[in-house]
């Protein structure tokens, strides 16, 4: 009988100093298996040694593919052009700094022999910078009282999905991927496995502060129209107050006449409506913003070489 495949992606960018100790890592866990397997490394746009080491990989392992963008598109590009090349029966999602440990791939495949669609590796957030840690606690819990697709915390793009995942997620061809919220949106039977949190051990990650902050607006604005409708009802709820408000003023003023001093009032009114209106504004124009992105429909990312083709599967979606 035919092994099964299994497909695993790895973005990459710049991460020279992991590309080997990574690989040889993951092929030791992937030769216990009992699967046929490729790798597909994403290229990201690495400024450093990182595409010449995939060179070379792959010209003594076969089993070694990757793409290379023409620049940094970013993690979620990487992986939908993980998705894209694979050709498994199932394809798992990791990261290259050893962060996401490659023993775990067992258990990951145990949930897919079971059945299950999608099966989650979650983490818990030990070692991380206590502030880091604290909001991004309030932003799960925030986040999920506000978007329409359930988000966990600690579960990130470390994954396997089935085949019918894979492609499910390859028909959504919207340009702004926020792939948590695409994961959570296509469904199927999923399964959760836990692991320890593990510090980045080459390198440093990619991840700045105002990089997480966009992560997060997108993760809101991607998934939900209820900020838009906020607006709605925030600036209706003051357009009827203010209304209350002159006519109060009205009648006092033909009771008792004209009081001077009023500035503060008006000061303070012009004050708070402009800025309920910048912040509407802000947040139409993020959607709009957005709209604007689709309607270009620029492709995701660019290649500069690949030693892959695309998965038989995904041509025929297309
Ligand atoms: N990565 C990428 N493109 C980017 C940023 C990151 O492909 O623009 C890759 C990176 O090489 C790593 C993974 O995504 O394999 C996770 O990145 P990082 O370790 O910086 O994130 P963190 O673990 O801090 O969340
Ligand atoms: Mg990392």
């Amino acid at each position: 009988m035919n092994k099964p495949l299994l497909s695993v992606i790895v973005p990459s960018f710049n991460e020279e100093k992991n590309v080997e100790p990574f690989y040889f890592a993951l092929k030791a866990v992937l030769d216990e298996t009992n699967y046929r397997w490729e790798v597909i490394y994403i290229d990201d746009g690495s400024s450093d040694d990182t595409l010449n080491l995939l060179q070379r990989l792959s010209t003594w392992h076969p089993q070694v593919n990757y793409v290379s963008f023409t620049r940094n598109f970013g993690k979620e590009a990487a992986i939908l052009a993980g998705f894209q090349h694979a050709k498994g029966d199932c394809a798992i999602v990791i990261d290259a700094d050893l962060q996401h440990p490659v023993e775990l791939i067992h258990d990951l495949l145990e949930g897919f022999e079971d059945g299950y669609d999608q099966v989650i590796a979650c983490r818990n957030r030990k070692g991380d910078h206590l502030l880091k840690t604290a909001l991004s606690k309030m932003y799960y819990k925030l986040i999920n009282k506000v978007v329409d697709v359930r988000l966990e915390d600690g579960a990130g793009d470390f994954r396997l999905l089935s085949r019918r995942a894979v492609e499910a997620l390859l028909v959504m061809s919207e340009g702004n991927r926020f792939s948590k919220g695409l994961f959570s949106w296509i469904g199927f039977d999923q399964k959760v496995v836990y692991y320890e949190n593990v510090s980045r051990q080459n390198g440093e990650s990619k991840w700045s502060i105002s990089k997480l902050i966009n992560y997060g607006i997108d993760g809101i604005v991607s998934f939900n129209m209820k900020p838009l409708r906020l607006c709605f009802y925030v600036g209706g709820f003051i357009l009827v107050a203010a209304l209350i408000y002159i006519l109060i003023m009205f009648t006092q003023i033909i009771r008792t006449g004209i009081d001077v001093p009023g500035y503060f009032t008006i000061v303070s009114a012009v004050l708070f409506l402009g800025g309920i209106q910048l912040v509407s504004l802000g947040i139409i124009g993020e959607y709009i913003g957005r709209i604007y992105n689709e309607t270009k429909k620029r492709p995701h990312y660019l290649v500069k070489e690949s030693n892959a083709t695309k998965g038989k599967r995904y041509e025929r979606v297309q």
